[in-house]
């Protein structure tokens, strides 16, 4: 309304006139500035002024007018009817329900078209000649307006064709007469619908709008980071020069890009604590932890939820009754995954089993059972909406949502509008209708997802809105993002159920190129009128592409200006995190040392992971998988290849006993099939298919009986030991390492294999920073006295790849006969100055983890880091991105990474 709005309106509103605005939240707006101006005047109470939105206004006089009890449809009710109206077309898209959903959607906004801007094709005739989707949603408004009919219910798209019919009515003269006069503000468009209603009201006009802004400039910005922080900093000025200033930010994408705006408003627009902006569309209440929480804790009680939705809800602290209770759910999830019990899914009777070792807080067990045999009594039958809505209280209250703790203001507004949104989903038994648990779940799930929730306006001076929900605010000052040609005028989709020519002749949204101009014409106008100094901006590159500046824009406000330098961040940004340089170290005790040679493993591959690893038991935890991990599936092949090769009376020992076995598979099938009854943990099994697991025997099995035949073509040795354990003395820390196998070769000297599933290459031994010392760390320093090395090799038992790799002295005569003289085993033969390098390398590194080297360097960036785990705990990717942005000298040929000196 611009500078129209604090005068005149005020002049209006007491003159008993009735200002009707486009949007509620115009109204709100519109009702605050009428309050500031009374308590500006110094008056303790007044009237409430005669501000409606267009909704409620036309509801308002609608009810006045009609006695006919006709039940007004709720968003929910209505969709319910479109749905089960298009399942019984016929169409394969609404046969199922997600897509059903989606069709009746789409038919309400058809339907409402209709209403706002052609309702003469309400009458079924004057559509008689609609055909194919367009006929098809023909049939659905019959059929529509049959059950409208027959239920005595009524669309609100309908109310303002039905209010106009009724202000057309002779009748209605007399009530018309003593009507309040009109104006109407923030209409960017007025609907030919809303125009013969305001016609037929009588008296009525639009708030003049103030005159187009003096201050105005369109700036380009090189790429929407440099636009977005230009806004921010600009925002930040006029805050500076003006703290009680208000600030309108237009977004056409606030939505899609809320993250990316938070991030530069919070970084250059904020000087204190306080936030000082507020986005004006909400989220989906879906989206808010509470009613997450409530919503999770309900598909629990009858059926299985996702591990990582276990670990998100545990940590809300709304899915039990106590701190306690949470911090014990927690830890179990903990024990559960450090015993190997993870699952991808969790059926609430499952996760309620006793565990041993780790205990579930029994006050919460019984409660959650409670509830789920309060909710199993009436799961499997159908009853009203509006008694599963009146169940779930119960249900969450017996859960302990929403926890013990204090709600927050916006958590207690959460949860009104949790409440709501049940009460929304209950009101779907307003024909009668009887569901299943199930599907009441489906609706809650919808009203869920279709609810946005914003909590109350916390009179921010920055308002962030979109173009449309702008009508009606007026601001100090107006910033306009996304200002391209590809943008604003902003373009749609002609709509798939109605004809286009329809759509054409009643001038609906995106009907054509120049309506969608026209609406955006108006839209920018009314922005210029509706504050003193109005910006406009646009990226030349979004996304890698080029974007030109809006014509529309350049022809109503300015050319595009480059961004002046007050409005250009400082090259170097506020650091989020500081670099110090921590040159302490806190020495690890010497003596015995958890984790054998995966601590040096460790040391080697990141100095960080062995201090995490080894000093702060941390851990990286992998999701479950839904059949056998990699790790699981190494397990099983470890513990087969150790039951072969044990000796009698199961077992062999020898090449020669190899050699003499008959039937191998058969033999090898039975090892395979004891493995797997005395070592398959009991919840893998309880929860795996049986064919499953019988198909994983089966591979196995050819996978153990390959190998064996690959280690009958090698030269006569003997198994010394398999799942060798030693104890291990170096430099102060003592270690206790295990070998897979240990072999006497040919000539007496000793081989150490390790067996490997994954791709592993001997590369990986290689000093100053070896990826696996195990084997180097064997050779090195296990060896019995008495026993010479003859070498170390990593056996490749992979399907398609069965190879030893490594190095070995003499291969030739001592593994395989006849290997090539270009074959990799023949190439790398180990030699004593290989052997001192890995001793002296070990020893250093056993050393530098003594002496409390923990600087997070991973060897090679970011592929060390991949397989880690340790990430949130390291922050890599934070150090990782500062150290990039850093190009000063001064940090040329350092780690960039800060050093941890404590534990
Ligand atoms: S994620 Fe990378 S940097 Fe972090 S501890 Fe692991 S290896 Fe080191």
């Amino acid at each position: 309304m611009g500078a129209w709005a604090a005068v005149e309106m005020d002049k209006w509103l007491l003159q008993g006139g009735l200002v009707v605005t486009a949007s509620e939240r115009g109204a709100r707006a519109l009702r605050s500035a009428f309050h500031r101006a009374r308590q500006a005047e110094g008056l303790k109470a007044w009237a409430q002024p005669n501000i409606e939105d267009w909704r409620s206004f036309v509801r308002a006089a609608w009810t006045v007018r009609t006695v006919d009890g006709r039940l007004l449809l709720n968003a929910a009710q209505e969709r319910a009817l479109w749905a089960a109206i298009a399942a019984t077309d016929g169409r394969a898209a609404a046969l199922l329900e997600g897509p059903r959903f989606r069709l009746a959607a789409l038919a309400m906004e058809a339907h409402e078209l209709l209403c706002s801007h052609a309702p003469k094709f309400l009458r079924p005739h004057a559509r008689a000649s609609w055909e194919s989707d367009a006929g098809a949603f023909s049939r659905w408004l019959a059929a529509f307006d049959a059950t409208c009919r027959a239920g005595n219910l009524l669309s609100p798209a309908q109310l303002p064709v039905e209010l106009l019919e009724l202000l057309e009515n002779p009748a209605d003269t007399a009530r018309r007469a003593n009507g309040p006069p009109l104006v109407l503000a923030g209409f960017d468009r007025i609907l030919p619908v809303q125009r013969a209603v305001f016609e037929a009201w009588g008296e009525w006009q639009e708030a003049p709008q103030g005159e187009p802004a003096a201050d105005l400039r369109f700036f380009e910005a090189r790429d929407d980071q440099a636009e977005l922080a230009a806004c921010a900093l600009w925002c930040r000025s006029r805050l500076a020069a003006n703290s009680k200033a208000r600030i309108l930010v237009i977004t056409q994408d606030a939505a899609k890009n809320r993250g990316q705006i938070e991030r530069a408003f919070l970084r250059h627009a904020t000087n204190t604590g306080s936030l000082p902006y507020e986005f004006s569309l909400g989220v989906p209440l879906s989206q808010v932890a509470l009613a997450h929480a409530a919503h999770l804790l309900l598909r629990w009680l009858s059926g299985p939820l996702a591990e990582h939705e276990l670990d998100w809800l545990f940590s809300t602290g709304h899915a039990a009754s106590s701190p306690a209770e949470t911090a014990a759910l927690q830890a179990h999830m903990r024990a559960l995954r450090s015993r190997g019990w993870e699952q991808p899914q969790w059926r609430l009777q499952a996760f309620l089993r006793p565990l041993a070792g780790s205990q579930i807080p029994g006050e919460w067990a019984d409660r959650m059972a409670q509830a789920q045999r309060r909710l199993g009594e009436v799961a499997g039958r159908t009853q009203s909406p509006l008694d599963w809505a009146e169940l779930i209280p119960h249900l969450l209250e017996e859960a302990g949502w929403p926890g013990d703790h204090a709600l927050s203001s916006a958590e207690f507004q959460a949860l009104r509008s949790w409440q709501q949104a049940l009460e929304t989903a209950g009101s779907l038994g307003f024909d009668g209708r009887r569901i299943a648990w199930k599907e009441f779940l489906s609706v809650l799930t919808r009203t869920l997802e279709e609810t946005l929730f914003a909590a109350e306006s916390h009179g921010a001076p920055i308002q962030i809105a979109g173009p449309a929900e702008s009508a009606g605010l007026d601001a100090d000052a107006v910033w306009f993002l996304g200002a391209t040609e590809e943008a604003w005028p902003a373009s749609g989709t002609l709509h798939p159920l109605l004809p286009i020519d329809v759509q054409r002749e009643a001038h609906m949204p995106h009907a054509t190129a120049q309506l969608d101009w026209e609406l955006a014409h108006t839209v920018t106008a009314r922005l210029l009128a509706s504050s003193p100094e109005v910006r406009f901006s646009y990226a030349a590159q979004t996304e890698g592409t080029e974007a030109r500046p809006s014509r529309l824009v350049s022809q109503l406000a300015a050319l595009p200006e480059p961004l002046p330098l007050e409005l250009i961040p400082e090259p170097s940004p506020d650091a989020l995190t500081l670099s110090l340089e921590d040159a302490s170290r806190i020495a690890f005790p010497p003596g015995r040392v958890a984790g054998g040679a995966s601590v040096l493993t460790a040391q080697s591959q990141c100095p960080f992971k062995a201090f995490a690893t080894a000093r702060l038991a941390a851990q990286g935890w992998k999701p479950a998988e839904a059949g056998l991990t990699p790790s699981q599936r190494g397990q099983l092949l470890h513990d087969v290849l150790h039951a072969v090769w044990a000796g009698p009376p199961g077992g062999i020992r020898t090449h020669a006993e190899l050699l003499q076995l008959a039937g191998s598979e058969a033999w090898v099938a039975g090892h395979v099939q004891r493995v797997f009854e005395a070592d398959l943990k009991h919840g893998l099994r309880e929860r795996m298919p049986a064919r499953y697991l019988e198909l994983e025997q089966q591979r196995l099995v050819h996978l153990v009986t390959a190998w064996l035949d690959y280690e009958a073509t090698r030269i006569p040795f003997e198994v010394l030991q398999t799942e060798a354990s030693r104890q291990i003395e170096l430099a102060g820390l003592s270690f206790k390492v295990r070998l897979d196998r240990l072999d006497r070769l040919s000539d007496s000297t000793a081989l150490v294999i390790d067996y490997k599933s994954g791709d592993v290459s001997p590369r990986s031994w290689e000093p100053p920073r070896p990826d696996d010392v195990q084997l180097p760390l064997y050779a090195g320093f296990a060896l019995e006295d008495g026993l010479e090395l003859g070498g170390l090799v990593f056996a490749k038992i992979r399907a398609g790849e069965l190879a030893f790799a490594g190095c070995v002295g003499v291969p030739s005569e001592t593994l395989f006969a006849g290997l090539k003289s270009y074959s990799s085993l023949a190439k790398n033969a180990l030699t004593v100055e290989q052997l001192l390098d890995w001793r002296d390398c070990i020893e250093q590194l056993a050393k530098d983890f003594l002496a409390g080297r923990a600087e997070v360097d991973p060897k090679e960036y970011p592929k060390t880091c991949e397989r880690c785990g340790l990430q949130t705990l390291c922050r890599i990717q934070e150090n990782q991105g500062a150290a990039a942005g850093e190009d000063e000298p001064e940090n040329a040929g350092g780690s960039g990474f800060a050093e941890v000196g404590d534990e």
